[in-house]
């Protein structure tokens, strides 16, 4: 028998909030406590930021669409047409045309036979790997992947071999170890890792995968629309179109939507639609969206100069970091800028006088990044003017000059 004070609703709330408070308090002292902050008007890779106009060196919106009128134009005129809601799952009586058209779109840009909506990446990531591995099968999945990944292997309760990130004579021990005991086996890798900015080399995991007979699983959320002739990733980049078994993409980075697909052969996706239960068991993304999403396909062919831009801003950036002594990872014009710090205060305390100066820059810390790598994490946007990209270098060398490289 429960004594009737517990259940009583502000008694049990009580509880509940001292024992969350604690630990609010324990992640405090850390350095590792997270707070929302107010964000709007988007413009010119600047943002209003608790009411006070900053450059934003923190988001993901590489080609600058996220705030393009024509994205926006797009939306509404199908906004008007069709209102907002889908009404229902996909498979009940949410699919409209247009999420066909979409998925179309996506599957030619991708070299793959077709594609699926999910409504976000996190969700394409633990609906899609329990789909394709269970109890008896192996995933071996990066150090360093995205943690809605993480989440999609454990959900899978496949047995998991973590391989040091991008070391492929470790995963080739691995395999060589032990995929024979088990019956599907999946490699599980980012295209372009989002906290190193670095790529993965797809080129030698695709015949790796394939001599051990197992699939191949690529979530390119931060190479999609940015690297490779045609923006379409990391997979183009490499030369490897159609060759990957799965190949996840987000369209809420450089895109500048929301939402994310697996592209795949149709056999794929036919399964997928079947058997992923974060699509199946989830409304429907607005039409509206998906014609934003369509527009931002267009500009992203019609404009390469976007991805030109990205680009140069990424090398001016490295290379003044470097010139000051810092050795940055990744690719010479990767548009994702690691500064690794180390500590969570110091990382903290860098991000706020960065702040101060009128420059909006991520800090990084556990459990987004292992302990003792907290980070700065910069990346810029095609639409950053290049003397912001120039003031941001000088106010960085400056400031990171009281920290030891
Ligand atoms: C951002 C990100 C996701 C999540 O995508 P959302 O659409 O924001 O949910 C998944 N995987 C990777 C690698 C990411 O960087």
């Amino acid at each position: 028998m429960i004594a009737p004070a517990a259940l009583s609703a502000t008694g049990t709330a009580h509880d509940m909030d001292t024992a969350l408070n604690d630990e609010l308090q324990a992640l405090q002292r850390a350095g590792l406590r997270r707070t929302l902050r107010q964000v709007h008007q988007r413009r010119a890779g600047t943002v209003l930021l608790q009411g006070e106009r900053i450059a934003d060196f923190a988001s993901n919106d590489y080609l600058g669409l996220a705030a393009d009128p024509r994205l926006a134009r797009a939306a509404s005129a199908v906004l008007q047409a069709e209102g907002v809601g889908a009404g229902a799952a996909r498979l009940i009586s949410g699919n409209h045309p247009i999420h066909e058209v979409l998925e179309r779109t996506l599957a030619r840009w991708k070299g793959t036979e077709q594609a699926l909506l999910f409504p976000s990446g996190y969700m394409a990531n633990i609906g899609t790997i329990p789909a394709l591995v269970g109890v008896g099968d192996v995933i071996y999945s990066d150090a360093l992947c995205h943690a809605s990944l993480i989440d999609g292997c454990r959900l899978s309760k496949a047995t998991i071999r973590v391989f040091p990130h991008a070391d492929l004579d470790a995963l080739t021990t691995m395999l060589e170890a032990d995929r024979h005991l088990f019956r599907r086996a999946l490699i599980v890798v980012e295209g372009v890792f989002s906290m190193d900015g670095d790529l993965f080399p797809l080129d030698q995991l695709v015949p790796l995968a394939r001599r051990f007979d197992a699939w191949s699983y690529v979530d390119d959320a931060h190479g999609t629309g940015v690297l490779g002739e045609t923006g379409s990733g990391a997979v183009e980049q490499l030369g490897m179109t159609g060759q990957v078994d799965v190949l996840v993409g987000t369209l809420g980075k450089a895109l500048g939507t929301a939402g994310a697909y697996v592209a795949g052969s149709r056999v794929l996706v036919d399964f997928l639609t079947n058997r992923a239960r974060s699509f199946i068991f989830t409304t429907g993304a607005p039409a509206a969206l998906a014609a934003s999403t369509l527009e931002a396909l267009r500009i992203t062919h019609e404009e390469p100069w976007r991805r030109d831009a990205v680009r140069a801003r990424a090398t001016r950036l490295r290379e003044y970091l470097r010139e000051s002594g810092r050795e940055i990872p990744g690719m010479h014009d990767g548009h994702i800028i690691p500064i690794v710090v180390g500590d969570p205060h110091d990382t903290m305390r860098v991000v706020a006088e960065l702040r101060h100066r009128g420059f909006l820059v991520g800090g990084v810390r556990p459990p987004t990044v292992p302990a003792g790598t907290s980070r700065l994490r910069l990346s810029v946007s095609a639409v950053h003017p290049m003397e912001l990209v120039n003031s941001l270098a000088a106010n960085l060398i400056d400031v990171l000059r009281g920290i030891p490289l």
